[in-house]
């Protein structure tokens, strides 16, 4: 039975059939229908092209419709769709042995397969406590790692906790938020701050430390340099484990290195990966140290999709892809671009308070006044509708909603760049003329 492509008839379905906290994640005033991609475009069902500034939150990570990923996919899902990690095969096989490569030499890494993202948190959390036979967890306000219960418990930010019971011995130190953090600009204010957190909120045993390299919904808040290497020390003299969340500053997306935390001179015990694993297909990993996972033998761990030989054959070529097409170097460099045109743009616009951003993680937000910083959320909105009109498709993110928030496809291309500041230009130039 063919699909409707009725823009009214599908919003009618989704609002008839779709539970309200599904249906209330939507960005856009009137619903934003996604019909086909390519490369890093998308069009909507009546045809119009928008450039995809999000990836499609963030999984598609090499672009749309990836000639090399079709391929792959198409091969296996012919060959076989599934058969979980009870059956050996050796697709999942050799992808394990291929991101366990890409992790920091001289360690020895191993690899759990999961659903999603916020499954690999759970398992992270899990494993760091049964490794480290500590309890208590720090995470970072403002921080989100998914939606499951345990995952839940570790997210600070926006609307996304529930009124039930959370995960307990958890702690939250303040996000080292350079432009508006709770202790200004700097790295130490904020170690002082996860000192002050282990000592008065903390057994002082620690199960471990949750971190992103830059904070993704939270309105991409880098990490400042010699945060995470002092955190790092702080909680492993303390028993803790070190736990980054890749999901969405993994595969390139900031243009130093394959994952964002080798930029920070670190090396994790456990990382999270999901979103861009699989260019959109679903699967989550959590790579650890040998000895780490190690605190989950003896028991069954079982994620039936975990593995699953499409979603892996898709991440098996994202990784060539990655290399072959020296996309990190390509985040980098019109990630570089697209900054400068952004700051240029704040040259322009005094509504625009901060840009920021590595690579393709760039943010713009949004404030009524650049002394006081007050966030300027009703204009971000409409802003942020702007674009859409002007032919891009970003989110707006943050506590105050008054960020706007990039992480494209790696395959956006320097000519790309000035349609989008030209469409950022229009839409602040609307926003003054309204
Ligand atoms: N961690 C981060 C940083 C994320 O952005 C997300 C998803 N947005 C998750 C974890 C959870 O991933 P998933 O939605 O696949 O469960």
């Amino acid at each position: 039975v063919p699909v409707t492509w009725s823009t009214e008839e599908i919003i009618a379905k989704r609002n008839r059939y779709y539970a309200a906290s599904q249906r209330a994640f939507v960005p856009y005033e009137k619903p934003l229908i996604i019909r086909r991609g390519q490369g890093q475009y998308v069009w909507d069902e009546l045809g119009n092209r928008l450039i995809d500034l999000l990836g499609m939150n963030l999984c598609i990570s090499v672009g749309h419709a990836h000639p090399r990923i079709v391929a792959a996919v198409k091969a296996q899902v012919e060959e076989l769709t599934h058969c979980t990690t009870m059956f050996y095969h050796p697709v999942p096989a050799h992808f394990a042995e291929e991101l366990a490569r890409t992790m920091p030499a001289g360690h020895d890494w191993v690899v759990h397969f999961t659903n999603s993202g916020a499954e690999a948190i759970d398992l992270a959390l899990m494993m760091a406590r049964i490794a480290t036979g500590n309890q208590d967890l720090i995470a970072l306000r403002n921080s989100y790692h998914g939606a499951t219960y345990g995952a839940q418990g570790v997210t600070g930010v926006m609307n996304f906790r529930h009124n039930t019971g959370q995960l307990s011995n958890i702690t939250f130190t303040a996000e080292p938020n350079q432009y508006r953090g709770a202790f200004g600009s700097g790295t130490q204010p904020y170690l002082d701050d996860l000192d002050r957190v282990i000592r008065h909120t903390t057994s002082g045993q620690l199960a471990g430390l949750l971190i992103e390299p830059v904070q993704g919904y939270g309105g991409i808040v880098p990490m400042p340099e010699g945060y995470m290497k002092g955190a790092f020390e702080r909680v492993r003299a303390h028993g803790g484990l070190c736990i980054v969340d890749e999901v969405q500053s993994g595969f390139g997306k900031t243009g130093d290195a394959m994952w964002c935390f080798d930029a920070h001179d670190v090396v994790p015990d456990i990382v999270v990966l999901a979103k861009g694993i699989g260019n959109g297909l679903p699967l989550g990993a959590v790579v650890a140290k040998r000895d780490v996972a190690k605190a989950m033998d003896g028991k069954f761990l079982f994620h039936t999709y975990g593995a699953n030989p499409v979603a892996c054959a898709a991440g098996r070529e994202v990784l060539r892809v990655i290399e072959d097409e020296k996309l990190i170097e390509n985040a980098r460099d019109v990630g570089a671009r697209l900054h400068e045109g952004l700051m240029d743009l704040k040259a322009r616009f005094s509504i625009i308070g901060d840009v920021r951003g590595r690579g393709f993680m760039q943010a713009v937000e949004l404030v009524r006044d650049r002394g006081t910083k007050e966030p300027a959320p009703e204009e971000t909105a409409y802003v942020f509708e702007r674009t859409r009109v002007h032919g891009l498709v970003l989110s707006k993110s943050g506590n105050d909603k008054n960020i706007l928030r990039m992480v494209p496809p790696l395959c956006l291309a320097m000519e790309d760049v000035e349609p989008v500041i030209d469409a950022f230009a229009q839409s602040f130039a609307d926003l003054a003329a309204r």
